[in-house]
């Protein structure tokens, strides 16, 4: 497809995003064009444009890897797929296949992959690429906002919450209540546990126990390890999404023996060391694990739990040009649930 598209471009690290009129990208073998509807806002895509994160992005850096849209055009040997098809594009937009790591189905922690919206180009843009094996197949009538959260906040708890082995009836701390800690408390409860919701701010609070939370403490006004220790005796998981560092060491705090807490969040930069007991967790047989993002499988579970009305993100369309907005908001704390702009 010729022709020219809109894109949120950053040519320097630290700089805001600039609204500039590129030409649509050509598929390549194995690519797909896709045409964006909606595109969620992570804070992953904070961290990029910030260069909070050591090896920074791709420069010039195209954000956004909640992406959801149709088939434009599909590049030479792609096979499955008809212009028109529903899409969705994770943050890992591919893997090699063929490591240690891919063979045994943790495609997640492969040292070749590339990213979305930061070693690749990603969807705060009209139009963007995509390696055809490594999307998610939407039904044709998805609402493609609703989805977008989906395909990072989504398959990243998803995949935090398992990684925990937390089984149905035990309680599961959620540590951060924003665009993925919300979608985390709906995980967890549809998987049958009990929640814990923990967030500096009460009107994110209020939201989590509106979600089902049965428990909520906000670390800001008390200290939520021992609230959580006298009134629930620990929790036997916990997932930590929140952007500091105090909350990562908090979280060990707050299990009960044998319990696991799966670090999800990347404050980066200072925010990147934790002080942790050692005792603590020798003691007590205490699991730390990380999460990252999710596979190919973890995608089209979390996805299925969406399109079956157990996880609904919370959303607020933007267009485009509100971008830099949206990235200020997000620094204060002060966005509840997620924000997606609206491409179409
Ligand atoms: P967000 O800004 O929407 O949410 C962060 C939340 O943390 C906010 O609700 C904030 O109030 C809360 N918070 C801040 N300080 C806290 C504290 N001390 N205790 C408890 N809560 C606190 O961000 P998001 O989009 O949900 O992303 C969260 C983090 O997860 C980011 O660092 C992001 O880069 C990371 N992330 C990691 C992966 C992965 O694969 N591991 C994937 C996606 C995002
Ligand atoms: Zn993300
Ligand atoms: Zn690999």
């Amino acid at each position: 497809m010729q022709g020219k598209m809109k894109a949120a471009i950053q040519r320097k690290t630290g700089t805001p995003l600039k609204i500039e009129t590129l030409p649509i990208p050509q598929p390549g073998p194995g690519d797909i064009l896709i045409k964006v509807t909606a595109c969620g806002v992570c804070h992953s895509d904070l961290h990029a444009i910030d260069g909070d994160w050591n090896p920074g992005p791709v420069l010039p850096l195209i954000p956004g890897h909640e992406v959801a849209g149709h088939v434009a055009a599909i590049g030479a040997g792609v096979k499955g797929f008809r212009l028109g098809d529903a899409v969705g594009v994770p943050w890992m937009y591919s893997a090699c296949g063929q490591c240690e790591f891919c063979q045994a189905g943790m495609e997640t922690i492969c040292k070749a992959a590339e990213a979305t919206g930061y070693s690749k180009p990603g969807g705060y843009a009209e139009f963007m690429l995509a390696d055809a094996a490594f999307v998610a197949r939407l039904p044709k009538k998805a609402d493609l906002y609703a989805i977008a959260p989906i395909l990072c906040a989504g398959v990243t708890t998803y995949r935090g919450l398992k990684r925990t082995k937390v089984r149905p009836g035990q309680w599961m701390a959620v540590v951060g209540i924003g665009g993925l800690g919300h979608i985390a408390v709906q995980y967890a409860i549809a998987m049958g546990m009990r929640v814990a919701a923990v967030d500096v701010d009460d009107e994110k609070l209020k939201l989590a126990k509106k979600l089902g939370a049965e428990f909520t403490v906000n670390a800001r006004k008390a200290d939520p390890v021992a609230a959580i220790q006298e009134k629930l005796g620990g929790t036997h998981g916990a997932v930590v999404t929140a952007v500091a560092t105090q909350a990562f060491e908090q979280a060990i705090g707050m299990l009960r023996p044998a319990g696991t807490v799966a670090y999800i969040g990347l404050p980066g930069g200072k925010a990147d060391q934790i002080r942790a007991s050692i005792s603590a967790i020798t003691n007590w047989e205490l699991t730390v694990t990380g999460s990252n993002v999710g596979t190919r499988l973890d995608l089209n579970e979390a996805v299925a739990f969406a399109l079956n009305g157990l996880v609904k993100a919370k959303i607020q369309k933007a267009p485009l040009s509100q971008i830099n907005r949206i990235m200020n908001d997000m620094r204060k704390g002060r966005i509840v649930g997620r924000m997606v702009l609206d491409l179409a």
